[in-house]
C-alpha cells in the first residue's frame, strides 16, 4: 500500500475518533466505528468483549505465533463552568487509530504464519478495562501482546521512540480503624481511634524497602472524629498511596502496610482492617520484544531512544501478570504538547504512521 493512502487512512480515522470522545466503559460509539472498520476489512470481529471492547482477529491458518497489539480507547472527562465534557487528552484515539491503520495494513500484506489479534480495550483510565477483557476469556490463547503510547515532548520529540517504556507498580489502600467512644472526661474507658490511627501512619512512615529500587509509602487522607471536641472518637479513615518500580518490593511493601495496619491499632487496643487495595502492576517486559521494538525504531526512524522509566501506571501490565502473556511496550514521540490529561493536549499526527509503522515491522518479523 502506499504510505500517503495508509496515513490518509489513519488521519481520518483518528479525526473520527477525535470527534467522538467516550469516557470508560462508555465507548458505545468508538467501539461501533472500530468494529465496523474491522468488518470492512475482513477480519473476524469480536464485539462487547468485557463491555464495549473489541477485538479483530487474522489468522493466517499456518500454525505460528499468536501474537496481539493492543489499544486503548477511553477518553477523560473534564470540568469548565461547572458542566462536564470529554476530551481524548491521554491520546487513546492515536493508539486506536494506530492499530486499525496497522491492521489494515496486516491485512493488504498478509501473514505467513500464526494469528494476529488487534484488541480494543475499553477503560485503560479507571484502571478496569484490562481486567474485564481478561475475565472474558478472549485472550486465552494470546503468547505475546505490543502496546503503544504517545509520550509528552520532554520525554520524546516528533520521530523519537522508546523500545519499552517502564511504568511502575502503584496501589490505593483504604485502612478504617474501630475504638471506642467515650467522655472526654474520662479517656481512660474508651479507646481513641484517632490515636490508634496516628500510631498505624508512624508504621506506614517507618516502612523499609529496598533502596535500589524507587518506591514510597504515603498517607494521603487522614478522617478522624467529629466536631464533638468532648467526645474520645471511635472512628478513623487512611488512605495510604503506594508507588514501586517492581512488583517484589511493590509486594514486600503491601505486607509491611498490613503489618503496620494491624499492629498499629492492636498496640491501643482498637481494631484495623483494610477494605481494599486497587492498582497496577508495574511493567515485566519480555527482552526479547524490547529488542524487536529497538530494530522496528531503528529500521522507521533512524536511531531509537533508550529504555524510558516512568512512575506512571498502565492497566496494561495485568496482561502479563494475570495470563503470562509476553508484553512489549512502545512510547512514541509526536511533540505532544502541554501534557497528558491536558484538557489542551495536542500533537503531530504525523507521528501516527510512524507508530503504525513500527508494529508494522514488528509483527511481520513475528508472522511473517
Ligand atoms: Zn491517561
Ligand atoms: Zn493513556
Amino acid at each position: 500500500m502506499e504510505s500517503s493512502e495508509l496515513e490518509k487512512y489513519i488521519i481520518n480515522v483518528f479525526n473520527k475518533l477525535h470527534s467522538i470522545p467516550e469516557i470508560a466503559f462508555e465507548e458505545f460509539q468508538t467501539s461501533a466505528y472500530i468494529a465496523s472498520q474491522l468488518k470492512e476489512l475482513d477480519y473476524e470481529v469480536i464485539e462487547k468483549v468485557g463491555g464495549t471492547g473489541v477485538i479483530g482477529i487474522l489468522d493466517s491458518g499456518s500454525p505460528g505465533p499468536v501474537l496481539a497489539v493492543r489499544a486503548d480507547m477511553d477518553a477523560l472527562e473534564f470540568e469548565k463552568d461547572g458542566k462536564t465534557y470529554n476530551v481524548h487528552a491521554c491520546g487513546h484515539d492515536a493508539h486506536s487509530s494506530m492499530v486499525l491503520g496497522l491492521a489494515k495494513q496486516v491485512k493488504q500484506t498478509g501473514i505467513n504464519k500464526g494469528k494476529l489479534y488487534v484488541v480494543f480495550q475499553p477503560a485503560e483510565e479507571g484502571l478496569f478495562g484490562a481486567a474485564k477483557m481478561i475475565q472474558s476469556g478472549m485472550l486465552a490463547e494470546v503468547e505475546e501482546m505490543l502496546g503503544i503510547h504517545l509520550r509528552p515532548i520532554q520525554e520524546a520529540r516528533l520521530g523519537q521512540a522508546t523500545p519499552a517504556l517502564v511504568h511502575g507498580a502503584s496501589n490505593r489502600v483504604d485502612i478504617s480503624v474501630k475504638g471506642l467512644n467515650a467522655h472526654g472526661a474520662r479517656p481512660h474507658l474508651g479507646i481513641n481511634a484517632v490515636d490508634a490511627a496516628v500510631a498505624i501512619v508512624n508504621g506506614l512512615n517507618a516502612i523499609k524497602a529496598d533502596p535500589s529500587v524507587s518506591h514510597s509509602v504515603k498517607v494521603t487522607s487522614f478522617k478522624g472524629g467529629t466536631d464533638t471536641f468532648n467526645l474520645i472518637p471511635s472512628a478513623a479513615k487512611l488512605v495510604v498511596d503506594v508507588r514501586a518500580q517492581n512488583n517484589e518490593v511493590m509486594e514486600d511493601i503491601l505486607e509491611k502496610v498490613k503489618l503496620a495496619v494491624e499492629y498499629g491499632a492492636r498496640s491501643l487496643g482498637a481494631q484495623a482492617q483494610i477494605d481494599f487495595i486497587r492498582g497496577v502492576p508495574a511493567a515485566d517486559y519480555c527482552h526479547e520484544l524490547t529488542n524487536l521494538a529497538r530494530k522496528a525504531i531503528v529500521k522507521e526512524l533512524g536511531e531509537s531512544l533508550e529504555i524510558i522509566t516512568t512512575p506512571g501506571g498502565e492497566d496494561f501490565h495485568f496482561y502479563s501478570r494475570d495470563l503470562g502473556i509476553k508484553t512489549g511496550y512502545i512510547g512514541l514521540g509526536a511533540d505532544l504538547t502541554p501534557g497528558l490529561h491536558h484538557p489542551d493536549m495536542s500533537f503531530d499526527p504525523s507521528a501516527l504512521i510512524k507508530g503504525t509503522n513500527i508494529l508494522f515491522h514488528m509483527v511481520k518479523s513475528k508472522l511473517g
